[in-house]
């Protein structure tokens, strides 16, 4: 019998993917009902309605800490801001806590000065102070075990321009708190879809 020559499938022109870009794109996304809610929840803090918001981000925050998925602590900083948001500040503050410390647990530790510098200027911002102190002390001593430190959130570092906004999720995009993959592309922190950096 004559074997067969059939070639393999080609990569059609545009689809031709870089290993990194590869990576990305193989990220499990978020599921389709966990995205909705997640939009869900994204909107109604834009509407002004926190305490809506900061329950969806709650239980979407224990789902992602139970399976262990890599936005889970990204989740549990959102259900924090929007608890405080609503008024409920030893609710909100406990979630930040656990944010944090799912950050250390998930190695996600290179990111933690960054975000921590937020948290602490959104209390501080919010007359939170006595807060903020609180748990500075807690994220210098996690990042004291890396050897690292939160003066490393202020040294700069320019980085590519991403959309502001999730167009998936609503999320706010930080360039300094997304995970990178490459110069061009990194992840929204909330839902895992791909961010293109504008060139
Ligand atoms: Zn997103």
């Amino acid at each position: 019998m004559m074997p067969s020559f059939r070639r393999r499938p080609f990569l059609r022109r545009g689809r031709l993917l870089s290993p990194r870009r590869r990576i990305a794109r193989d990220l499990p996304p978020v599921a389709r009902e966990t995205l909705r809610r997640l939009k869900r929840a994204h909107d109604l803090l834009a509407q002004d309605q926190p305490a809506e918001a900061a329950v969806i981000f709650d239980e979407l925050a224990e789902a992602g800490a139970k399976r262990g998925i890599p936005r889970a602590p990204q989740l549990y900083l959102q259900a924090g801001r929007a608890w405080i948001e609503a008024g409920e500040v030893e609710r909100g503050v406990q979630r930040l806590d656990t944010g944090l410390d799912l950050m250390d647990q998930m190695q996600q530790i290179r990111r933690l000065p960054f975000v921590s510098q937020r948290i602490l200027n959104e209390l501080t911002d919010r007359g939170l102070a006595d807060h903020a102190a609180v748990l500075e002390d807690k994220i210098q001593s996690l990042l004291a075990a890396h050897g690292l430190s939160l003066a490393a959130a202020s040294s700069t570092t320019t980085k590519p321009q991403l959309p502001t906004k999730c167009s998936y999720c609503g999320g706010s995009i930080l360039p300094d708190e997304v995970e990178w993959f490459d110069n061009q592309q990194a992840s929204c922190t909330y839902c895992g879809s791909l961010l293109e950096a504008k060139s």
